[in-house]
């Protein structure tokens, strides 16, 4: 994926400068606008005049409040999926032997992130954690952080059966992205990743996704498609992530874009998503994003696909101080309390 480069330079494109000030009065661009604006160099004005639109609108529609959630990963386990990007990938062999985090390890640190100031908590595993062990864990957590503080739940594939027993275990909300190349990069068929967020949807739970993982090799007209197809499946919010190169992952070889193109693809996501979102968010937090759209960003413990530490506290994971912090840095007042991207009750 690459700047097309359209020679912009110093000069602000005057079809770019049109079609930026109808987004900042709540314009939608269409996939092929989106495709031009994707293209914008990087050095350009039209890339900063985009970063501003996006950028305006965020603070605008979100009361320039920003939003930490805190992610917190139960196994460090082959996974049979086998995505080309993660480091439990089965196929990668990065993973050799499992470790599952206990029960006690867990809540503490659930309990800590809640007394940090986190926003929300998500519990994250592989597709292969047993299901009734997630559901249990899951009810352990709930009972042990304060009860405004949203849950929400980034795990495999869903039945609406167990859609239902997540609800009943005390989630709001699940992050659960149709990833790009689903079924090609990864051993799960994109309509089963739709089937179930239609599920989790069924019940009542909040769908989260982003546009990602984002790597170099990823074509413009395949963001393109990841956006709509964000805006059209209704989420509370969308964003964009890029892709780590995992020493060891099967698209490691295509190494990783830079934080400045993915503020664009965050400037870009945001236009798209106008004003149905409830949070607009980037991963892992940088501060080029923050001025691009960006208004949500995670703190991490655990297990994690893009990290080979067993615990990413020690590795590439970032603590609630320190997202906060660069929350701060870039402007934005931290929300205090709940999530407004994981509560039911305020979607449109
Ligand atoms: S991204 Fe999820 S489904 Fe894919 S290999 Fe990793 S843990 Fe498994």
């Amino acid at each position: 994926m690459r700047s097309m480069g359209h020679g912009e330079g110093f000069q602000l494109n005057l079809y770019i400068e049109k079609l930026l000030k109808d987004c900042q009065k709540g314009y939608i661009p269409n996939p092929d606008e989106a495709t031009r604006l994707l293209q914008v160099d990087l050095d350009s004005w039209a890339f900063y005049a985009l970063c501003a639109t996006a950028n305006y609108l965020t603070r605008k529609h979100f009361d320039n409040q920003a939003e930490v959630c805190a992610q917190i990963g139960l196994d460090y386990a082959p996974c049979s999926k086998s995505c080309g990007f993660c480091a439990f990938s089965k196929s990668s062999g990065v993973v050799k032997e499992a470790i599952y985090w206990d029960e006690k390890t867990l809540i503490q640190t659930a309990k800590s992130f809640a007394e940090a100031g986190a926003n929300a908590i998500y519990l994250m595993s592989t597709a292969n954690y047993p299901f009734s062990g997630f559901v249990s864990m899951a009810e352990a957590v709930r009972i042990s952080i304060p009860r405004d503080i949203p849950m929400v739940a980034n795990t495999g594939d869903l039945t609406l059966s167990q859609a239902h027993e997540l609800k009943d275990a005390g989630f709001t909300a699940v992050y659960h992205a149709l990833r790009l190349r689903e079924g090609t990069d990864t051993r799960i068929p994109a309509s089963k990743r739709e089937e179930t967020i239609s599920n989790a949807k069924e019940v009542g739970l909040v769908v989260q996704v982003c546009v990602e993982p984002v790597g170099p090799e990823h074509t413009i007209e395949e963001l393109v498609d990841l956006m709509f197809w964000g805006r059209e499946h209704s989420v509370s919010f969308s964003g964009a992530m890029k892709r780590t190169a995992v020493p060891g992952t099967a698209l490691a070889k295509h190494g990783e874009i830079t934080f400045r193109e993915l503020a664009r693809i965050v400037a870009v996501t945001r236009l798209v998503m106008g004003d149905t979102v409830q949070a607009h968010c980037t991963h892992e937090p940088n501060l080029p994003a923050l001025m691009a759209g960006a208004n949500l960003i995670w703190a991490e413990a655990g297990p994690n696909p893009r990290d080979t530490e067993a615990d990413t506290q020690y590795g590439r994971g970032q603590n609630v101080k320190h997202c906060r912090r660069i929350l701060e840095e870039a402007g934005f007042k931290v929300r205090k309390g709940a999530s407004i991207a994981a509560l039911p009750s305020v979607l449109v």
